[in-house]
């Protein structure tokens, strides 16, 4: 049916158009027993392993532009659980998607599934199921994956005398963000792409996590802004950290877009960057660093763990007062 422009589709017929044959499912997973067409997805777990499961939703106006690239969405909707099991060590295998949209127009469904599918072929993740509905853009999907027995990394292994260290820089996708929505402007065309690109496109540290099993002592994902995910770490391991803002990594984009002072605000607060933030103890601190290196990532040592609870910040030599704070859905 075409109406307006916009060529409309059944629910069924969209399902099997977009979402019934994911690439790598389709052949490469003999795990999955039963993938999308069924009730419920059947799967099977390695010997000896953990399941380790999330979900992340994406809300159209909240957590992206409503006039987003569908590609983008597709991308960024795969790319934030990506990033839970990365955070955790683990092995991503099996998502489900739960998609809401106004209609079913279908060259938004072209780019977002491309952009979803092309992301899960690069992780070999098979899309298994989910459910589609009409109603405002939203998109929630579960990532499930798995990890050797009790090898998990964990916001809690954090110990005082371990050092804190990101992956990457801090503040681009941000920065993006504020391009994207014009909250910001760039002179500099290469310079607003590489920002945009940050955001619409985030690399999950897929990889890097689960190498950091056994090395690292903790690791989360940056989602929300170290501001707001440093003390969750902190809580969950029982220790305060001390953060050297001097030291934060920033981009020569970010650095070419806005003031430095701003530029580690933006790293500080804004978001969306999932990098892996981690902590090592001193000792171990060269391993990991080879293993960033080993995937053409940059590990950034910023701080410390220390005996207390709560985190402190400082900026050459004296205290330092974040001005934002990291991203709360209610707050
Ligand atoms: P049920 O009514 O049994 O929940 P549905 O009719 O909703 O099943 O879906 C039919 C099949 O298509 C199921 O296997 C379901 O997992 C799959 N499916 C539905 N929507 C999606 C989607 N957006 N992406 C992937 N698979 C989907
Ligand atoms: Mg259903």
């Amino acid at each position: 049916m075409v109406t307006g422009g916009v060529q409309s589709l059944g629910e069924f017929e969209l399902i099997d158009r977009y979402f019934a044959r994911s690439t790598v499912a389709a052949g490469k997973r003999p795990d999955v027993i039963l993938g999308v067409g069924g009730d419920a997805a059947v799967l099977r777990l390695p010997p000896n392993t953990d399941l380790v499961a999330a979900v992340d939703t994406l809300v159209a106006g909240r957590h992206f532009p409503v006039d987003s690239d569908p590609r983008s969405i597709g991308h960024r909707a795969l790319a934030v659980n990506l990033s839970d099991m990365a955070a955790m060590g683990a092995t991503p295998a099996w998502a489900t998607l739960a998609l809401t949209m106004p209609c079913a127009d279908a060259s938004w469904l072209e780019g977002f599934s491309a952009g979803l599918m092309q992301l899960a072929d690069a992780h070999e993740v098979a899309l298994v199921g989910g459910d589609t509905t009409a109603g405002p853009l939203t998109i929630s999907i579960q990532i499930l994956g798995y990890v050797e027995r009790d090898s998990a990394l964990q916001r809690s292994g954090a110990q005082a005398g371990d050092i804190l260290a990101v992956t990457g820089t801090l503040g681009d996708a941000g920065a993006g963000l504020a391009l994207l929505t014009a909250r910001l402007a760039a002179c500099d065309r290469a310079v607003a792409d590489e920002l945009i690109q940050r955001f619409e496109y985030p690399a999950p540290r897929v990889s890097f996590g689960w190498r950091a099993r056994g090395i690292a002592s903790a690791a989360m994902d940056l989602s929300d802004g170290l501001v707001g995910d440093l003390p969750k770490l902190c809580a969950a391991s029982g220790v305060a950290a001390h953060v050297d803002v001097a030291r934060l990594p920033l981009s020569s984009a970010l650095r070419a877009l806005v003031p430095a002072s701003e530029a580690r605000e933006l790293a500080l607060a804004a978001g969306d960057d999932y990098e892996l933030l981690v902590a090592v103890p001193p000792r171990r601190l060269d391993d990991l660093a080879a293993v960033a290196r080993q995937l053409n990532l940059t590990l950034t040592p910023i701080g410390e763990l220390r005996r207390g609870n709560g985190v402190t910040w400082g900026f050459e030599g004296r205290p330092y007062a974040a001005l934002g704070h990291g991203y709360d859905h209610f707050r």
